[in-house]
């Protein structure tokens, strides 16, 4: 397939924008919310929103779903200052706008936000984006809800601060794989030179994004690494799985787990990378990866989650046999 180079990527219609910009001009009070265990697309497109918004005068404040913890380059995002724990979040905002959420469950203890907010405006990239917001600006083809958030920007008129363009860039960075997977567009490589145009040291950010861990944690990758498994028939599935006591043991906490997927995914063989996380005696979370032949989004989905073609995730029950099981059922009819 070709495509004509892209000098403004945008699916969402010019009245659906015009829309949003009137509502945020409106609002009195606005929340904006962002996916559970946010990521650096859903903590970045956040934050760099909450900045612009607030560089504007709109009053506004930014929260993501229990537990209230970030760490590495995320807790340490400009704008930080816009956040509070989703208890103390506005209860009952004018305005409600969530960044990089594909459905409402994916707001946690905010999900109730939705019922009570006078508008939600929807702002995400995922495929299988359910629409659950009053104004849904959703744009499969953006590489990341960053994107979006540079053009929701752009359209209010807010000037692109160093501050804004770090979370930009850690949002669109992040979602992109470093500026690696196939929604790479020519207009992504335009934001990202308007964002490195402000000044950010993104060398650094890389380096704290993908380039450091601590010791412990390249143990237990190591560990996680060496119990990986493939199938010789289908996909070609490559999995593997860490568990609470290899966490424990390694004094780790879940975020050391984040780039095992990226290690298991360059095995030659597997089309399809999958990788359990414990989260609790019978739950898991549960990260697919594809190379492009197998939509992984559709076995996160058929499986309670959701996600893109290349990545996607589901939470899983059940012993990490059954998890992988689940996935192979699912892969087998993909
Ligand atoms: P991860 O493997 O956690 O990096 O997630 C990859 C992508 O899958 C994310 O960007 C989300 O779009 C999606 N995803 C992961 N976990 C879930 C879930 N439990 N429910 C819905 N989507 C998910
Ligand atoms: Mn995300
Ligand atoms: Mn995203």
């Amino acid at each position: 397939m070709t495509a004509a180079p892209e000098t403004t990527t945008s699916g969402i219609a010019e009245a659906d924008w015009a829309t949003a910009v009137e509502a945020i001009g409106q609002a009195d009070s606005i929340l904006l919310a962002c996916h559970l265990n946010p990521d650096g697309d859903a903590l970045g497109s956040m934050l760099a929103a909450g900045l612009g918004l607030a560089q504007l005068g709109r009053p506004v404040q930014a929260s993501f779903p229990s537990p209230f913890e970030l760490s590495g380059v995320l807790a340490d995002l400009p704008g930080r200052e816009l956040l509070v724990p989703a208890d103390q979040a506005d209860a009952a905002p004018d305005l409600l706008v969530t960044f990089d959420a594909g459905s409402a469950d994916r707001l946690g203890d905010l999900r109730d936000r939705l019922d009570t907010a006078g508008r939600a405006l929807v702002l995400d990239h995922h495929a299988s984006n359910t629409r659950f917001g009053t104004l849904n600006l959703v744009d499969a083809g953006a590489a990341a809800t960053g994107v979006l958030v540079d053009q929701l920007l752009t359209r209010l008129g807010a000037r692109l601060t160093p501050e804004i363009a770090e979370c930009l860039y850690v949002a669109v960075s992040t979602d992109t794989g470093s500026f690696k997977y196939q929604a790479t567009t020519p207009s992504v490589h335009e934001l990202a030179a308007r964002l490195l145009a402000t000044g950010i040291d993104h060398a650094g950010l890389s380096r704290r994004l993908y380039d450091t861990r601590p010791f412990g944690a390249v143990r237990l990758l190591g560990e996680v690494l060496a119990r990986a498994t493939r199938d010789t028939t289908g996909a070609g599935l490559v999995a593997s799985y860490a568990t609470l006591d290899d966490l424990a043991r390694h004094g780790q906490r879940p975020e050391s787990l984040e780039s095992v997927i990226d290690v298991l995914r360059t095995a030659e063989e597997a089309e399809v990378a999958c990788v359990a996380k414990q989260l609790g005696p019978d739950e898991w979370a549960v990260s697919l990866r594809s190379k492009g032949g197998v939509d992984v989004s559709r076995v996160a989905v058929a499986l309670g989650g959701g996600g893109h073609r290349y990545a996607a995730g589901f939470t899983g029950h059940g012993s990490a046999d059954d998890v992988l099981a689940a996935v192979r059922t699912e892969l087998a009819r993909a």
